[in-house]
């Protein structure tokens, strides 16, 4: 499988929209991998995770053949990583020659409820001409698009039941745990059975302290410990942390880490550092 990180942020993007903190003007001033739109991946470019506000940048910078994707899955419904607006882009006028094949949303019931107010404040045949939803349920596996999809639960926005997901195919697996924080305790029976390659972990906070929401560094890390300890990950399982906030990277010294910064540091222990475009093959 190979995913491919097309936004690395947290909601508000890094730099940050209006931000004028040392960590924005500093990403902003090297540019590059420090650059960061809202959080989105897909996996084996057919796979969408999440519909971000930056979708449509995605499709420019990295090639997404987004008229050509069927199944897109929605791990909650904060607006960076579930932006309705553009799904209104698919119906007639704004989009030509649209495949028959409904393009289909995955996610929770929050979701599915938000879609259905939209088709009844909408007309409704802007919708149902094109856009597709499903609920799924925690830990029910589904297959969707040739993959066995297991949405399991996160430690997010207690508004709502944030998902994150396993992802399987011939023998190969994913974790992808955007957002939350750590686990409760009734997850990580559901981790065991399975043989993670490659695991990609909310690390929101970075060097701050850890929240209720988001992980930071020290989170990760141990996950990544218990997940080797219980036998879902070995030393093949790839980890990569993601979803960034320009808050978690000035430490308590008042030093700002960077994407040159954390590489070397999470190396040491065990993770790789996503940026925007960044595929990982597993
Ligand atoms: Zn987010
Ligand atoms: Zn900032
Ligand atoms: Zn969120």
């Amino acid at each position: 499988m190979k995913l491919q990180y097309l936004g690395t942020a947290a909601a508000e993007g890094w730099p940050g929209l209006f931000c004028r903190c040392p960590a924005c003007r500093e990403a902003a001033r090297r540019g590059g991998k420090n650059l960061r739109t809202r959080s989105q991946a897909i996996l084996d470019d057919t796979l969408l995770l999440d519909f971000c506000p930056d979708t449509l940048m995605h499709m420019y910078l990295y090639g997404v053949d987004l008229p050509e994707i069927k199944h897109c899955l929605i791990t909650h419904t904060h607006e960076d990583h579930f932006y309705t607006d553009d799904l209104k882009m698919r119906c007639p006028w704004f989009a030509n020659d649209v495949d028959e094949v409904p393009f289909t949303l995955y996610g929770n019931d929050a979701m599915a409820a938000r879609m259905e107010q939209l088709r009844q404040a909408e007309r409704g045949e802007v919708f149902t001409l094109g856009i597709a939803w499903r609920e799924l349920k925690e830990y029910e596996a589904v297959e969707i698009g040739g993959y066995r999809v297991t949405p399991t639960i996160a430690k997010h926005n207690p508004q709502e039941k944030c998902f994150n997901y396993i992802i399987e195919k011939d023998g190969k697996a994913l974790f992808y745990g955007h957002d939350s924080s750590l686990f409760e305790e009734s997850v990580w029976p559901h981790f065991a059975g399975h043989r993670f390659d490659l695991v990609s972990l909310d690390c929101t906070m970075l060097q701050r302290g850890p929240a209720a929401t988001h992980m930071n560094i020290g989170q990760c890390v141990q996950v990544r410990q218990r997940m080797l300890e219980m036998g879902c990950a070995n030393e093949h399982t790839l980890f990569c942390i993601n979803h960034f906030s320009h808050n978690g990277a000035i430490d308590a010294q008042g030093k700002v880490w960077l994407h040159e910064e954390l590489v070397p540091f999470m190396a040491d222990r065990g993770f790789m550092v996503s940026y925007d475009g960044m595929a990982v093959e597993f």
